[in-house]
């Protein structure tokens, strides 16, 4: 990386936003996890290989790789910065005036994601200043968390006006609309970078962040009387639970993301979100993949995880049943999941339409993260066909070859008239909603 580019990295807005963090380089201060965890990764039976011990040396790969790592992350952190998303933060954190910006609640999660992806990146190709960017992110997102550990932005800056109008505000307190929120999403996708970060760098600067927002989860959801009962609108806070537990071995995390999955679709611990949130029934009896895609897949991830940690059978015969329902009756020959628009759901059965196929991005990464643990669990290459066949023609598809362009839904036909990409009929360069690019760069 040339020098230049190093100014340039550094330059502007988030060089001053560092100086307002009092930003102080970390050292590597390993966590020791309990001798006798348990963790998600011993429990598969096969084991990832090491991505340090891998060299990419073909003509396919090789370069959308090297695109994300040299453009699309820092392209992204550019339209974060443009689009308010690290103002939030020092707002919330009172080092700057203002309402919050941005359209959604959960915005927070582009620089999550962002982090994580360059982490990622760091672990393959180590790069200074790639890690020192990261650095100044999670300082300034460390301004934003609330002193108990309560990190979502557009909650903290201002309670009753969230960014959109769909989130549902009564008394203008935390977890009160917990359907639409997004504030377990939001913890969900920190805790999945704080363990990618610390895993690629050896520093606890973002996983300390991490773990004082789960404990304030841990403290406040639950069964005990003075704790919350209630489950995520939109699922990811399980697994990024388990990788905390698989770091510190604290057994609340597993703890709470079982409680999370085993009170889904019981009325009488919560009022359901229903099929759209996978909250219709419980877990151990969902046989149909149904509802919004993203929170779908996300979901029979963490089942997937619970079922190999705790040997759980009712979980894994779970898990078996949705993935043959999904592959023999809800996928389309790309890989892609989640036909319809409305709602970005699954469809019925075989309700498969090329030109008005939805097949969000963030579907597919998820698909190729659940199957990924399902090949794990069994050794069985009817995982990784999906695996494969989602990568290549499901997923990659999101990103355009100069790295700076995307498609949220993946369209299998186009009329040139009918505008699928959100209000184009080719990718866009960002999207009001900008959870698909910046998935794409934690994916890669
Ligand atoms: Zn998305």
């Amino acid at each position: 990386m040339p020098h230049s580019s190093t100014h340039l990295w550094w330059g502007g807005a988030i060089g001053a936003l560092l100086l307002l963090a009092g930003f102080q380089p970390e050292g590597p201060s390993p966590v020791a996890p309990d001798p006798g965890l348990d963790s998600i990764y011993a429990a598969y039976p096969i084991e990832p290989v090491d991505i340090r011990n891998v060299r990419m040396e073909d003509d396919f790969w090789l370069p959308i790789i090297e695109r994300v790592q040299e453009k699309t992350i820092k392209y992204a952190i550019a339209k974060c910065e443009q689009e308010g998303r690290m103002e939030n933060f020092l707002i919330a954190g009172g080092v700057r005036q203002g309402k919050v910006r941005g359209d959604m609640p959960f915005d927070d999660t582009d620089l999550y994601k962002i982090i994580e992806g360059a982490s990622n990146s760091l672990i393959s190709a180590p790069n200074e200043t790639l890690e020192a960017l990261t650095d100044s992110l999670i300082a300034i997102i460390a301004i934003g968390q609330e002193a108990d550990g309560y990190l979502t932005t557009w909650r903290t800056i201002d309670p009753a006006s969230p960014p959109a109008p769909w989130v549902e505000v009564k008394e203008g307190k935390r977890w009160e609309g917990l359907a639409m929120s997004h504030e377990l999403y939001n913890a969900g996708h920190l805790y999945e970078a704080a363990y990618t970060h610390y895993r690629a760098t050896g520093k606890r600067s973002f996983l300390d962040i991490a773990l004082k927002n789960a404990d304030l989860m841990v403290a406040t959801f639950g069964n005990g009387k003075a704790q919350i009962h209630a489950v995520p609108g939109h699922q990811i806070i399980e697994t990024g639970l388990l990788k905390l537990y698989e770091l510190t071995g604290k057994k609340a995390y597993l703890q709470l993301a079982r409680y999370f999955l085993d009170h889904r679709g019981k009325p009488a611990h919560h009022a359901l979100f229903g099929s759209y949130s996978q909250d219709h029934l419980p877990v151990v009896d969902q046989r149909e993949v149904t509802g919004h895609a993203v929170r779908a897949v996300y979901m029979y991830a963490a089942m997937t995880d619970i079922g190999v940690l705790m040997q759980d059978e009712p979980y894994q015969r779970a898990v078996r049943a949705l993935w043959e329902n999904m592959v023999s009756k809800k996928i389309y020959i790309t890989g892609g999941i989640g036909a319809r628009h409305e709602g970005e759901a699954f469809g019925e059965d075989f309700e498969l339409p090329n030109l008005t196929a939805y097949n969000e991005t963030c579907a597919a990464i998820g698909s190729v993260y659940w199957n990924h643990r399902l090949h794990r669990q069994s050794g069985e290459v009817a995982y990784l066909d999906v695996l494969e066949r989602t990568l290549y023609n499901g997923l990659i598809a999101g990103l355009s070859l100069d790295g700076t362009k995307f498609f949220y839904p993946n369209a299998l036909e186009s009329d040139g008239v009918y505008t699928f990409n959100r209000g184009a009929c080719t990718r866009q360069d960002w999207f009001d909603c900008s959870c698909c690019p910046t998935n794409l760069t934690w994916a890669k």
